[in-house]
């Protein structure tokens, strides 16, 4: 897609279409809801055939999220990442934001001339919702990579992190769940403390985070935020709900030093 509507990024790019669960973040997926919703069965993984190659046509760089409909690395997925790598690696121009829930994976399916310095462009990030999914930061710190991130998105539970996780994420994602107020896909609430004391973490080592959004729960019940994800502040808030940094990068994407 040219144009995203997700924040942190200018648009989304889908080599491929559809995801199975692995994770407490996944039950309210938006893919499987859009998917859902328009006949498609969410879990079957398909390449896409219209936009695998897209990135070749757009000439001016942009921020991509790489997968917004599935996981980069998932298993079905193998026999297309190695040309979807290609097309990466042809297109420097460009950043890609890569998130995954299956970080085990990361490594070994990475390409053979993988370096920062060859895909500086890239970035590679993993999803934290809660305390036990804190582990998968550990897979970060298995290999080399311009910008290693973190997704705080929907934040179900209050995180701490030890020094050495820190020092692995470059920069994080903050954020609640948006969803349907009734249905199969609805939001769950994520506390303001839990955001304030990752924020809290996050300010003490100077690693830039994006405050995405409070979540659907602070736009029906408290403070009735505007829009349905709750991406817009309320007055007299503490300014770091205002945060939406980035790392420090030049032109290619890498992290400047
Ligand atoms: S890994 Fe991502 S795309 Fe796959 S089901 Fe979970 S939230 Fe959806």
């Amino acid at each position: 897609m040219r144009n995203s509507n997700i924040s942190w990024t200018k648009s989304t790019w889908n080599p491929w279409i559809g995801c199975r669960k692995v994770s407490k973040a996944c039950k309210f997926c938006y893919m499987h809801r859009i998917l859902e919703k328009g006949g498609a069965n969410p879990n079957t993984v398909i390449k896409s055939t219209v936009s695998f190659n897209a990135p070749l046509k757009w000439e001016k760089g942009r921020k991509i999220f790489t997968c917004s409909m599935s996981d980069f690395f998932i298993e079905e997925a193998d026999e297309w990442r190695e040309e979807a790598w290609k097309v990466i690696k042809q297109t420097r121009q460009h950043t890609y934001l890569i998130l995954t829930k299956r970080p085990e994976r990361i490594k070994e399916n990475l390409p053979i001339d993988w370096n920062s310095e060859n895909y500086p462009h890239v970035w590679i990030g993993v999803t934290v919702e809660d305390q036990e999914s804190v582990g998968r930061i550990h897979y970060l710190d298995e290999f080399g990579c311009s910008v290693k991130w973190v997704s705080f998105e929907p934040l179900l539970g209050e995180v701490y992190l030890t020094g050495k996780e820190l020092s692995i994420i470059d920069w994080a994602v903050i954020g609640g769940e948006s969803g349907n107020r009734k249905g199969k896909y609805q939001f769950r609430k994520s506390e303001l403390s839990w955001f304030m004391s990752l924020m809290y973490q996050f300010e003490k080592e100077d690693t830039p985070y994006f405050f995405k959004q409070f979540g659907t729960w602070y736009h029906y019940n408290q403070f009735k935020l505007k829009d349905w994800k709750g991406e817009k502040q309320c007055e007299n808030f503490p300014k770091s709900f205002e945060i939406r940094q980035y790392p420090k990068t030049n032109y290619y994407g890498k992290k400047a030093h």
